[in-house]
C-alpha cells in the first residue's frame, strides 16, 4: 500500500497544529500522570468522580455474586444477549424519569447512530442545532432525511421552519442537546417544548450526555431542571460521562421502545454490554437521587472558575461545568494549553473541526471530586502568569 497519501495528509495537520495523538495515562482520583508528573485533570467528563471513586468502587465489588458477573453478554439482546440486568436497568430509568420505558444501548454514540436512522426517513424533516454532537450528525446523514441545521440557540429560526415546513412532512423532529459539549451552554428546552406543543407531527430529541447526573435536583438532567420531562419524546443520555460508566440510553414511550428493538441497527447487530458494566451501572444508578451534595459543591467550583476566566477578559459561554477559555488560534491553544501541563494541569486544545475555524479553546471540564484549594490554584495560575 503506498503510504504517501496518508503520511502528506498528517503533514499537513501538523502544520495547522491540528495533529491528534493518543496520551496514555494513569489515572488517581482527579489526577493523571503523564510522563511521571502528577497533573490536575481538567479534561475528563467523570463530573461527579464517580468512575475514580476506588471506596464505591470497592463497595461494588464486594457486592457482586461471582455466578452472575458475567463480562461478556457474547452476542446481540436480539439473540440469547439479553440478560435481566438490561431490563432491570431499563425500568430503573423509566421509573427515575416517570416516562413508560426506556432503552439501553452499547454507547452514547450508538444511540444517535441508530434512533435517528431508525424513525426517520424521506418523509421527516429533522431540525437540529449547529453545535449538536458528531454522532448526532452521523445519525442524521444515515437516516436520509431532510434536514436543516439551526444557528446555535436560535429558537425564532425553529419557530419559522415549523411553520413553513410543518405541513409538508409526516413529521418534524427538532433534535437538540441540552448542555453542549463545546461551548459549556444550555438549551431552552422549555421553549422547544412549547414551539411542539403547537403542532400535531413535531417531535422533540435532547441528547442530556454533559447533564445526565450533574443537573436537575435528582441528576436527571436539564430536562428535569427546566420540568419539561413529559414534553420530550426521546430524553437521551449516557453512562459514560457523569455516571462514571459505559453505555447510552433513551428514555421514551412504550411503543417506541418497542419500535427501536425492531428497527435500531446498532441495537441489533452488535454484541451487547457486559452484563458486569450494567450491574455497575445499576449500582450507581440506585445512589444518583443521593449524590445532590456532589451536584452542588459541583456548580460551586464552576461558578468559581467562570467568575475568574471573566474577570480575566475571557469572553463566557458557559453556564455549566464545562468551562472553554478561547484563544482562537489552533497553534495558540496549544501553545497555551503546554503551559498549563507545565504547571500540573491536564487541559486539551480543542480545534477545528471539533469547532469552527478561529475558534479555538482549552475546555475545562470540571468533576466534583476537586476541591476548592485545587481549583483555587488553578484561578491563580490563570490570573497571574502571561498566558
Ligand atoms: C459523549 C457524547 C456522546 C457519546 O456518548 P458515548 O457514550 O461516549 O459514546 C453523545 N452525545 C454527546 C452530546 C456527547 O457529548
Amino acid at each position: 500500500m503506498e503510504d504517501s497519501f496518508y503520511s502528506r495528509e498528517l503533514e499537513r495537520l501538523a502544520a495547522e497544529g491540528n495533529l491528534r495523538s493518543l496520551t496514555p495515562l494513569e489515572h488517581t482520583g482527579c489526577e493523571v500522570v503523564a510522563a511521571g508528573r502528577k497533573l490536575l485533570n481538567l479534561s475528563s467528563n467523570d463530573y461527579l468522580g464517580l468512575g475514580a471513586d476506588r471506596n464505591l468502587r470497592a463497595e461494588f465489588l464486594s457486592s457482586v455474586n461471582q455466578e452472575e458477573f458475567f463480562m461478556s453478554s457474547s452476542s446481540s439482546r436480539l439473540l440469547s444477549g439479553d440478560f435481566p440486568v438490561y431490563e432491570e436497568v431499563e425500568s430503573m430509568l423509566a421509573g427515575m424519569f416517570g416516562k413508560e420505558a426506556a432503552l439501553v444501548f452499547n454507547s452514547g454514540y450508538h444511540m444517535n447512530l441508530g434512533i435517528l436512522p431508525a424513525v426517520a426517513g424521506k418523509d421527516t424533516l429533522i431540525v437540529a442545532d449547529k453545535l449538536v454532537h458528531a454522532s448526532i450528525i452521523d445519525g442524521i446523514r444515515l437516516s436520509g432525511a431532510d434536514f436543516y441545521r439551526f444557528r446555535h440557540n436560535d429558537l425564532d429560526r425553529v419557530e419559522n421552519i415549523l411553520r413553513q415546513s410543518s405541513g409538508k412532512y409526516r413529521q418534524i423532529i427538532i433534535v437538540v442537546e441540552s448542555v453542549y459539549s463545546m461551548d459549556g451552554d444550555r438549551a431552552d428546552l422549555k421553549r422547544i417544548c412549547s414551539l411542539k406543543r403547537m403542532y400535531g407531527n413535531v417531535a422533540v430529541y435532547v441528547d442530556e450526555a454533559h447533564a445526565f447526573g450533574v443537573l436537575g435536583s435528582h441528576g436527571l438532567g436539564l430536562a428535569e431542571e427546566q420540568g419539561c420531562i413529559g414534553d420530550i419524546d426521546w430524553i437521551c443520555g449516557t453512562f459514560g460521562k457523569a455516571l462514571g460508566s459505559v453505555g447510552g440510553f433513551t428514555v421514551c414511550s412504550r411503543v417506541m421502545r418497542d419500535f427501536l428493538v425492531n428497527r435500531m441497527r446498532p441495537l441489533i447487530f452488535s454484541t451487547a454490554l457486559p452484563p458486569a458494566s450494567m450491574m455497575w451501572t445499576r449500582f450507581l444508578l440506585n445512589r444518583m437521587s443521593g449524590m445532590a451534595p456532589l451536584r452542588k459543591h459541583l456548580s460551586e467550583i464552576s461558578e468559581k472558575l467562570r467568575d475568574a476566566l471573566k474577570r480575566s477578559g475571557y469572553p463566557l459561554l458557559s453556564d455549566t461545568h464545562i468551562i472553554p477559555m478561547l484563544v482562537g488560534r489552533s497553534d495558540k491553544a496549544v501553545e497555551i494549553a503546554g503551559r498549563f501541563r507545565e504547571n500540573g494541569f491536564f487541559v486539551l486544545p480543542v480545534r477545528p473541526p471539533t469547532v469552527p475555524e478561529g475558534s479555538a479553546r482549552l475546555r475545562f471540564a470540571l468533576t466534583a471530586n476537586m476541591s476548592c484549594d485545587d481549583i483555587g490554584t488553578l484561578i491563580r495560575f490563570i490570573g497571574t502568569s502571561a498566558l
